[in-house]
C-alpha cells in the first residue's frame, strides 16, 4: 500500500528530500483541512503585501473562513510520512510517525524506523536553517 504523494508544495507543511547515512528519504507532512468549513487546507496566514505565507506565524489558518488554530496544536495532530532507502539494510519502504519532533542527542528528530531491519530513520533539522537572514 503506497502512502499518496503531495502533488505540490502548497500541499504540505514540510517536505525534505535528502540522505540519511548510506540511504535517503524522502518526508512529508500534509496539511490538514479545516475543521470548520472543510473546503480548505489550513496554512500559514499569507502576508497581504507580498502574498508570500508567514513562516515564522504561530497560528494556522484557513484560507476559506479565517479560523486559526495554535501551531503547536495544529501540528501535533498532524502524521509524517517518509518513504526511504534504508541506510542499514537498504530496502526501500515506507514509514509514518506523529508529527512531533523528539529530542534525539540534543537535536529535534523526526524518527522512523525501516519496516524489514528496525533501523533509525533520522530526519532532523538542518542546522542551516537556523541563521537565516532577518
Ligand atoms: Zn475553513
Ligand atoms: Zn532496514
Amino acid at each position: 500500500m503506497a502512502y499518496k504523494k503531495p502533488e505540490s508544495m502548497d500541499e504540505c507543511v514540510y517536505f525534505s528530500n535528502r540522505d540519511v547515512g548510506a540511504g535517503s528519504a524522502m518526508v512529508w507532512v500534509f496539511k490538514q483541512e479545516c475543521p470548520k468549513c472543510h473546503k480548505a487546507l489550513m496554512g500559514k496566514p499569507v502576508d497581504a503585501k507580498t502574498g508570500r505565507a508567514k513562516i515564522r506565524a504561530k497560528e494556522y489558518v484557513c484560507p476559506g473562513c479565517s479560523y486559526s488554530v495554535e501551531k503547536e496544536e495544529y501540528e501535533e495532530g498532524l502524521t509524517a510520512y517518509c518513504e526511504y532507502t534504508c541506510p542499514e539494510c537498504k530496502e526501500h519502504g515506507e514509514a509514518e510517525t506523529p508529527y512531533k519532533r523528539k529530542s534525539i542527542d540534543g537535536v529535534k528528530t523526526l524518527r522512523f524506523n525501516c519496516q524489514s531491519c528496525s533501523a533509525n530513520i533520522d530526519i532532523t533539522k538542518k542546522m542551516k536553517e537556523k541563521k537565516k537572514k532577518k
